[in-house]
């Protein structure tokens, strides 16, 4: 599974560990959406921005732990933003090989 698999280094910069995982998460479900969707190698550079953006809110998260989004305080991501992250966990999220990392996300977002 490594579409984006030259990527990933840069974007783990500030994460803290314990989000690690979610935030490769988020990458690899990118990585399907924009496969499949946009038809690149690598991703997009929408995508792209949108893993950055994802990467960031998940750094700058005063909670811990997080809470899901929909009943956190902040509300740190932009509508329009959330509602992207969603449509891609939704178109990827079954394909995902791993269940697990998956349902913490939806936990998260949906
Ligand atoms: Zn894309």
């Amino acid at each position: 599974m490594p579409p984006f698999e030259s990527k990933r280094i840069s974007y783990n910069m500030g994460v803290e560990k314990k989000n690690a995982a979610e935030l490769k998460t988020i990458g690899i479900m990118l990585g399907i959406y924009c496969r499949d969707k946009h038809g690149g190698k690598k991703l997009c550079a929408d995508c792209e921005e949108l893993l950055a953006y994802a990467a960031n809110r998940l750094r700058l998260c005063p909670h811990h732990p997080k809470p899901a989004c929909k009943n956190c305080p902040t509300h740190c991501y932009l509508p329009e933003k959330r509602e992207r992250v969603r449509e891609v966990m939704k178109y990827a999220g079954p394909r995902m090989p791993l269940r697990h990392p998956w349902l913490t996300l939806k936990h998260y977002f949906l």
